[in-house]
């Protein structure tokens, strides 16, 4: 049952807008930039409204339901912060208006980089970076030019740990660097022998993913640190996932010297459809002089009178700008808000209550399914989504079959170092009951595979379309549902 697209319910000289009387001097358009034959749908207002409405029912949601997307922090984003998001101060200001207009605007964003100081323990930051990954690519940049500042040009290599996330080789290499593996030992930490033999002084610096992507804690991370440091290379956290950590340790204290947070994962901002992303970058104080330009900065201390005059500060030896104006806006508002309405005991209880979620799951879970590296864990865990004594079954039939209980899958097959994964995280934001109920539907399933494995590689059989070829639909992508009219 296919939907019709919106060009198919499309009816000629139907509308469904009208453009108000313009309260300025109406121009002509650039006959270049007018084309006749652009293909605009007719529809009417109710068209788009069940249009949209039924599409977005065919979906699932973080307002559905649980969203375990492990490494991801799928969590509920509060609708206050997008109450705060459309205050027409915040949302109809343009980044180009005169400085004097939109000082609380800049008010915001100096505010978020002090708390974002404040929560990690870092020097400086950047609010530029419209997703962890860029963030990331920012790190690699400060990391290379603060070697060249000293005039240090051997260092061509980056370590990544084979539990990082699958964007810190990625990013490192963008960022012009070999990208050197580092394997984990069998507690799922780095392991230090094979560490301290590959670090030398070519080394530009270590990306370390923690809570790493098996949901744990680095147990040796002072030890690691040290050595990367007594090789002269920096070590950049990625923090994606500091909602495991926020209010019980500051990075840029232990000794970090980049890290990147995402403002759609910790800080309860959309993923995707509800706005686009955003991924800050702090640094500790040698590098401050590295960060992208420009920074929001105070220009004219205030006083008691007057409130301080903020403006644009551009660091000495930046990196550059790494994007449009100053990073997505909007969300920089919504995550604002969300770290002014918790405060910092409530941050604290953020990560208390993600560690707890998922070490509270992945006790529910019991026997029902093998976890290899099984210690107390962070925000999440990683299964294996098959059994020896039940052959044929793979983590994609478990994953589908959740499907038909009305939930979203965990993330899957990542990381590669555990086989067949099933990569959970519940995240702070489910309730006890959530979590008991999700854990009943894993365990059912654990039956399943092994009394009616059909059931599992036939899956998922409730939703609005059925198993995927997920080769083809990876390898044939169809971007545009508009096929041009034959002549
Ligand atoms: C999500 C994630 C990233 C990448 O963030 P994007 O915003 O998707 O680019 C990097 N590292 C970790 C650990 C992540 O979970």
């Amino acid at each position: 049952m296919a939907e019709p697209t919106i060009y198919e319910i499309s009816s000629s000289g139907r509308t469904g807008f009208q453009f108000h009387k313009p309260d300025v001097p109406c121009a002509e358009i650039p006959a270049e930039l007018k084309r006749d034959e652009l293909p605009f749908p007719e529809v009417s207002e109710v068209d788009v409204i069940r249009h949209f409405t039924r599409l977005s029912q065919l979906n699932y949601a973080i307002d559905l339901g649980i969203y375990p997307l492990g490494s991801c922090t799928m969590k509920y984003n509060p609708r206050i912060n997008e109450e705060m998001a459309r205050l027409p101060g915040f949302a109809m200001t343009h980044p180009l208006q005169p400085l004097d207009t939109i000082q609380g605007n800049l008010a915001l964003i100096y505010q978020l980089q002090e708390w974002l100081k404040e929560i990690s323990g870092f020097a400086g930051v950047t609010l530029q970076p419209a997703a962890g990954a860029q963030g990331e690519f920012v790190g690699g940049l400060i990391m290379r030019a603060y070697h060249r500042s000293h005039n240090d040009l051997k260092r061509t290599k980056i370590l990544v740990p084979d539990s990082a996330h699958g964007t810190n080789p990625a990013t490192s290499s963008m960022s012009g660097f070999e990208v050197v593996n580092v394997p984990s030992d069998s507690r799922g930490n780095i392991d230090l022998e094979k560490l301290k033999a590959i670090c030398d002084d070519c080394v530009a610096g270590l990306m370390l993913t923690n809570p790493n992507t098996l949901g744990l804690f680095e147990e040796h991370l002072q030890e690691v640190i040290d050595i990367i440091h007594q090789k002269g290379g920096l070590v950049y956290g990625d923090g994606a996932n500091f909602n495991a950590l926020l209010g019980v340790i500051k990075p840029g204290e232990v000794g970090f010297d980049i890290m990147h947070f995402n403002l759609h994962k910790t800080f309860s901002t959309p993923h995707g459809g509800g706005g686009p992303g955003s991924g800050p970058v702090a640094v500790s104080k040698k590098l401050v002089d590295f960060l992208p330009a420009p920074i929001v900065g105070i220009i004219e201390e205030g006083n008691d009178e007057t409130p301080p005059l903020y403006g644009f500060i551009t660091p000495e030896t930046s990196i550059g700008r790494m994007k449009a104006f100053y990073g997505n806006f909007g969300i920089l508002v919504r995550a604002f808000t969300y770290i002014a309405m918790h405060g910092a005991t409530g941050l604290r209880k953020i990560a208390e209550n993600a560690v707890l979620n998922a070490n509270y799951l992945k006790m529910l879970l019991g026997n029902a399914y093998n976890i290899p590296y099984n210690r107390k864990c962070m925000h999440e865990f990683v299964a294996e989504g098959f059994w020896n004594d039940a052959p044929g079954i793979h983590a994609l039939d478990v994953a589908k079959r959740m499907m038909d209980y009305g939930v979203h899958p965990p993330t899957n097959y990542f990381p590669l170092i555990v086989k067949e994964a099933l990569m959970i995280e519940p995240t702070e934001t489910e309730s006890k009951q959530e979590i008991e109920h999700f854990a009943e539907i894993l365990k059912t399933i654990a039956q399943e595979a092994h009394h009616s494995p059909d059931l599992l590689h036939t899956a998922p059989h409730h939703t609005p379309i059925g198993r995927l070829d997920e080769v083809k639909a990876a390898k044939d992508l169809v971007l545009c549902c508009w096929i041009p009219p034959e002549e």
